[in-house]
């Protein structure tokens, strides 16, 4: 994948790299205040504001839409800092060019469809300007990569993602599930983009914001989209997830930074030690799961010889139960157990199918 390292195209005020602004840009006035207070800090490297909201329901406020433009890029010019906003269609992108916005992103419910990513890309062709594609909402990270991809089909090598959290029927105590495991799957598909986490979005409520922030430090993430607000409660979207200015910067400076490969012989001493530990626990592992595999090889002719279904309800829930309290007795979550045993059962099942007879 060729892309331009993120401190290529957007200097860094400070580490790790932070875009900050309101949810929506809702007036002149509340946006250079927003940004003035944001601006003094010295921390923040772009601007955001959305002008075109994608709402849940129709009725709620849908933006200003183009004439915010203005004013956003009035924060950013007065304070010499580049700005971003959504777009959702090949208009949006006609728009934010001609008021020389400085970079853009591609909101959730706009990665999920291609021809949507497709429209952008088209309209972006021949321009150098900076993208943020956010994950779609649900946690496919092939579509997610794939709209990335289609930026860089149309020439664009300024790319960045977001990562923004996923929809769940029932998120608690986040309003959107983080799902880590999709960012570390993008890193292993496209180790050169940069990921930067929206913890706004993931959260949905600003004072669990910091622990989102570093959430997302620890698993090595480069840096932060997140919303901020001069006044949230007036907020006319997202009003409890936005930050004041004050309060950002005191969720920012009580981070920990972490870096990825450090070198202290006495911390690398010991982490080795404890990877050694982990390797020959890994290989105890793998060793069982294949005794556990043969024999349910063997069991599947048995089955079969005497006319039986291969799945077998009752034994299942009773093989869950039981895996479950040991589990518990343990110490392990319940949660952990769970899904380990359903996917070993799944493998199973499918080992059975394969040797039935
Ligand atoms: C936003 O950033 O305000 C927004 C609408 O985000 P998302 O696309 O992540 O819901
Ligand atoms: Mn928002």
């Amino acid at each position: 994948m060729q892309i331009e390292p993120i401190e290529a195209w957007l200097s860094p005020k400070s580490s790790p790299l932070l875009i900050a602004g309101p949810c929506s840009v809702e007036s002149e006035e509340q946006m250079m205040n927003t940004a003035d207070s944001l601006a003094k800090s010295g921390l923040v490297s772009a601007f955001r504001g959305g002008v075109w909201k994608p709402r849940t329901k129709p009725g709620s406020f849908e933006g200003i839409g183009a004439p915010a433009l203005k004013w956003l890029k009035q924060a950013g010019t007065k304070h010499q800092i580049p700005v971003i906003t959504e777009v959702a269609n090949a208009k949006h992108v006609e728009e934010a060019l001609k008021e020389e916005i400085d970079m853009l992103w591609i909101g959730a419910r706009t990665t999920v469809n291609p021809f949507y990513v497709q429209e952008i890309a088209d309209a972006l062709e021949g321009t150098d300007i900076p993208v943020f594609i956010k994950n779609p909402i649900h946690p496919e990270v092939k579509l997610w990569l794939g709209a990335i991809e289609r930026l860089q089909q149309a020439g664009l090598k300024k790319l960045a993602a977001i990562h923004r959290g996923f929809f769940a029927y029932q998120s608690q105590p986040f309003r959107n599930e983080p799902k880590w495991e999709v960012f570390f799957e993008l890193r292993r598909l496209a180790p050169d983009l940069p990921v930067i986490c929206d913890p706004s979005h993931i959260a949905g409520r600003s004072e669990l914001i910091g622990e989102v922030c570093q959430s997302a430090l620890d698993l090595g993430m480069d840096g932060f989209m997140i919303e901020s607000h001069i006044e949230p409660h007036k907020a006319l979207s997202d009003p409890l997830q936005q930050l004041r200015p004050y309060d950002l910067d005191l969720v920012y400076k009580a981070l920990e930074k972490r870096e990825e490969a450090i070198d202290d012989e006495r911390f690398i001493s010991k982490l080795e030690e404890l990877r050694r530990q982990i390797d020959q626990v890994d290989s105890s592992i793998l060793d069982l799961i294949a005794r556990r595999q043969d024999l349910a090889k063997a069991i599947g002719p048995v089955k079969y010889e005497n006319q039986a279904t291969i799945f077998q309800m009752r034994r299942w829930f009773k093989v869950l139960e039981n895996r479950k309290q040991k589990g518990l007795s343990l110490d392990l979550e319940e949660e952990l157990v769970h899904e380990l045993f359903q996917l070993l059962h799944k493998y199973s099942i499918d080992t059975q199918i394969k040797n039935h007879h």
